[in-house]
Order: structure tokens, then sequence, then C-alpha cells
């Protein structure tokens, strides 16, 4: 299906313009870290995690700390994060794999991040860009929902909106591109009430001209 006409170089420079500081917001100081905080962050807000974390990482500070922790105290303190008992297994299992696979440090490569248990091609993204700096865009449910909003996507499908996103969005600002687009979700294109009034992206908006045009169908 054709993707539809819309102007993506100036898309994108008002995303700019609206968000010059977007970078991750979850708190990181290391590779490891950011792998862990990405994990827990699947069904969880960012602000949960990072008020999880402290205490997480002054308990368990490495791949080896994490990868001899007892499930059930592991769970007591990942337990205020959603499914926390599936995480808490997937974080052993990780830290575990660090340290049989990879001497305890986190891989580079998307292929061998998917290869560690609980990490998804969104979580690889995650740590792709912001641990490596390698280009890439991680479709989480705002980027999802603001791309085919603006109509730089067009699919259900989360694996379909990176491949077209990657198409349309040049590879230099892939990795800010993902960022701008999860803050103008959380800050202006809301789920239910995305506030368009407001919004300088409207008038390249597929979502506002089909909105228009409907309105103007009924009347
Ligand atoms: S105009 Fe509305 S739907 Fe389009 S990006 Fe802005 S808030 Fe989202």
């Amino acid at each position: 299906m054709a993707l539809p006409r819309v102007n993506v170089k100036e898309i994108l420079r008002i995303l700019a313009d609206l968000y010059p500081d977007a970078k991750c917001a979850l708190d990181h100081t290391s590779a490891f870290e950011l792998l862990v905080a990405t994990i827990l962050s699947a069904q969880c807000t960012d602000t949960r995690v990072n008020q999880i974390t402290p205490r997480l990482f002054a308990k368990y500070p490495s791949a080896e700390a994490l990868a001899a922790a007892e499930v059930r105290k592991l769970e007591s303190v990942i337990g205020e994060c959603g499914l926390f008992r599936m995480k808490a297994k997937h974080l052993i299992g990780t830290a575990q794999r660090l340290l049989a696979v990879h001497q305890g440090q986190v891989p580079s490569t998307r292929e061998e991040l998917m290869a560690l248990p609980g990490v998804g091609r969104k979580t690889a993204n995650v740590v792709l860009s912001n641990a490596f700096g390698v280009a890439a865009i991680a479709v989480d449910t705002h980027v999802q929902r603001v791309s085919n909003r603006l109509g730089l996507a067009m699919s259900d499908d989360v694996s379909e909106t990176e491949r077209q996103l990657m198409a349309r969005v040049p590879e230099a600002l892939w990795s800010a591109a993902h960022h701008w687009l999860i803050h103008h979700g959380r800050q202006v294109c809301h789920a239910r009430s995305p506030k368009c009034d407001e919004c300088p992206l409207a008038p390249h908006c597929r979502y506002v001209k089909e909105r228009t045009k409907a309105v103007r169908q009924r009347a």
C-alpha cells in the first residue's frame, strides 16, 4: 500500500524545533543499566522505572550480581513494575547469558541483543541507539500512534511501521526522530485526546486532514 503524501522534511523540521533536547527518559549510566531499565519499561512508565532502578542497581550493580540474584528477592525490588514476576526471570536469564556468552558485557548487535531473554526488537533498538550510537527507530506505543496519525507511516504492525519510517526518515535522524515522536506523543498527541488545536504539526497532519474531510462530508 502506498504511503500518504506528507511533507516529511517539514514534519521533521518542526519536531526538531519542538524537542531539541529530546533524549532517552530512562535514567542510566551504562549499557547494562539501560538494558535492564528498558526490559523493565514494558507495560510500565519510565517514571516508575526510574523510581525502581536506583535501589535495583544498588543491590545488583553488575551482570554478575544480577545473574546470582534470588528470584523472590529480585521480585520484591521490582514489584511496583507491571509483569514483575516475568521480568525478574528475564533479568536473571539475561544477566546469566551476558556472563556465559558476552563476558558480562552488553552486546552491540541487534541479533545478539534479541537473543537475550525479554529483549525484543524495540528493546534492542533502544539499547543500540542510546548505548552504542547505532541509528535505529524503536517503535513503542507513542511512535506507532503519532507516526501513523501524521502519515509518516501507515500500518497497525510495529515492524512495518519501523520499516516505513526507516524508508522515509533520513538515517542520520532515525534515533532523534524516535525521541521526537515519543515526546510529541507524551506531551501533545495523546492517545485519547490529541491536542490538535495547539499542535504545530496540524497543517501537515493526515489525521487532521481526514477529520476535516469527514466533517465536511457530513455537513
Ligand atoms: S495535529 Fe493532532 S493528530 Fe496530528 S500530530 Fe498533532 S496532536 Fe497528533
